[in-house]
């Protein structure tokens, strides 16, 4: 089309030409010149055909020797083209390797990308995963490194440095890893959950504070979770304090902390030692009667016994019916009520508390309570074994569970020791999360999130 079009044009201009030829050597008037004994004579319309023709073939001419000398350069335009292309075709067959988990393969793509393409950014990055599915750590270690000097690829270098160091056990490099991509991208999730996870897991409190709080300005933590895990970066702090010998500043922070998550087993408990340390017995007491509203725990009551100054077991039976009034139904509570009334030779009452507590299934800590009641009541000792044997197939029972990873802790600490994640153990009965994940050997490395943080009771 576009060439008919071409053509048509090229004869209308030359049909006007001759037209106009035609017309001019029919002008009238004549000219004669003299050249070395040459004599012309002739018309002025003639000549002026003459010059056009010639200025015609110089046109003519010209372009010739354009199309000429061009031709080297087209060509070689052409076959960059096709190395381009080339180029991006073993780069999509190397990415489609990665997917398809194939290392060796994805390797030889990379390779042959990076000597066609001109895009170092793009081909190293294929070269690292490539290097990480082969189990080439120190390729990838390079290829990484080399994308920190590209500010496109910078951050992505820096999560490939992240996750590798971490592998390696690098704590203090993934941590200097991860402040350089917080720094370039403070919004990215992953980015302040890592963060803050790895400055809590070598006890940086503030740090984490600071990351904590830059995530709440960004709605990377939501409300109620940065509330919840201030609190516990608080009562760590106060933790802290307290080891320092300031006992002052231990107390201020733990009340900082209770105010924020009453809930949480380990703030109200930090408090109610501090308040209990400084001399205050009674408002210990009445943060632990509140703290047990809301979520019970034999700490609590342990505390509350010691704060009540109380020796005498048949008092202690009373001081423990005030700790657990608001709440006397819960299992915790009834198991204080019947260990308080097992010490003080109560067995009847100690006996009613655990049949109440364990119904049909009783769990493993009723079963050996009972076992222990039996034993001093000095019972049949059929019924001691009994109960003992019943321990042995019974529920288990609540423990301070991590509801990341599911791994299971004699006792509280802020920071799992099976996955790392911060604020995530709760006193808890197994599968009473929905799903308990199986210990993942691969959690460990991953980047670390905050999971899930439960807040309406426990923990
Ligand atoms: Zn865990």
């Amino acid at each position: 089309m576009k060439t008919t079009l071409r053509v048509l044009i090229w004869f209308a201009i030359a049909a006007a030409v001759m037209l106009g030829a035609v017309w001019l050597a029919e002008r009238p008037g004549t000219l004669t010149a003299e050249w070395r004994g040459w004599r012309i004579d002739t018309s002025v319309g003639v000549v002026l055909v003459a010059v056009l023709l010639l200025m015609l073939l110089g046109v003519v001419l010209w372009l010739t020797y354009r199309s000429i000398v061009g031709a080297p350069g087209a060509l070689l335009e052409g076959w960059g083209d096709s190395r381009k292309r080339r180029g991006y075709r073993e780069l999509t067959q190397g990415l489609a390797a990665v997917a398809a988990g194939d290392g060796p393969e994805a390797q030889k793509h990379a390779r042959k990308a990076q000597t066609l393409l001109s895009e170092p950014a793009l081909t190293l990055l294929l070269s690292a995963q490539a290097a990480q599915l082969t189990g080439d750590r120190e390729g990838a270690k390079k290829a990484f490194d080399a994308m920190l000097e590209d500010d496109q690829m910078a951050f992505l270098g820096l999560r490939g440095l992240i996750a590798q160091s971490l592998r390696d056990g690098d704590q203090a490099r993934a941590l200097d890893y991860a402040e350089r991509a917080f720094k370039i991208r403070p919004q990215t999730p992953w980015v302040v959950h890592s963060l803050f996870d790895m400055q809590a897991q070598i006890g940086a409190w503030r740090d984490a504070q600071a990351t904590l709080d830059a995530g709440l300005r960004t709605k990377v933590i939501t409300q109620n979770k940065g509330r919840t895990l201030k609190a516990l970066l608080l009562a760590e702090r106060s933790r802290a304090s307290e080891t320092e010998g300031n006992d002052g500043d231990a107390l201020t922070l733990a009340r900082e902390a209770f105010a924020l998550a009453p809930e949480r087993i380990a703030v109200s408990r930090r408090l109610a030692e501090m308040q209990f340390k400084t001399g205050d017995a009674k408002r210990a007491m009445k943060t632990l009667e509140r703290a047990w509203a809301l979520s019970p725990h034999p700490d609590l009551a342990q505390l509350y016994l010691k704060a009540s100054g109380e020796s005498d077991p048949l008092k202690q039976v009373g001081v423990a019916r005030k700790l657990v009034a608001s709440k006397p139904d819960d299992l915790e509570s009834q198991l204080v009520m019947a260990q308080a009334s097992l010490d003080a030779g109560l067995w009847g009452e100690a006996r009613r508390y655990l049949q109440a507590a364990g119904g049909t299934s009783p769990p493993v800590r009723v079963c050996r309570l009972m076992a222990e009641v039996e034993e001093r009541a000095q019972s049949d000792q059929a019924k001691v074994h009994e109960w003992l044997a019943k321990a042995a197939v019974a529920p288990a029972d609540k423990a301070w569970r991590c509801s990341a990873c599911g791994a299971h802790h004699e006792s509280w600490r802020s920071v799992c020791e099976s996955c790392g994640a911060f604020g995530t153990l709760h006193w808890r009965a197994p599968g009473t999360y929905g799903q308990i994940l199986p210990p993942d050997p691969t959690a460990k490395p991953a980047l670390t999130t905050m999971n899930t943080v439960y807040t309406t009771s426990g923990g």
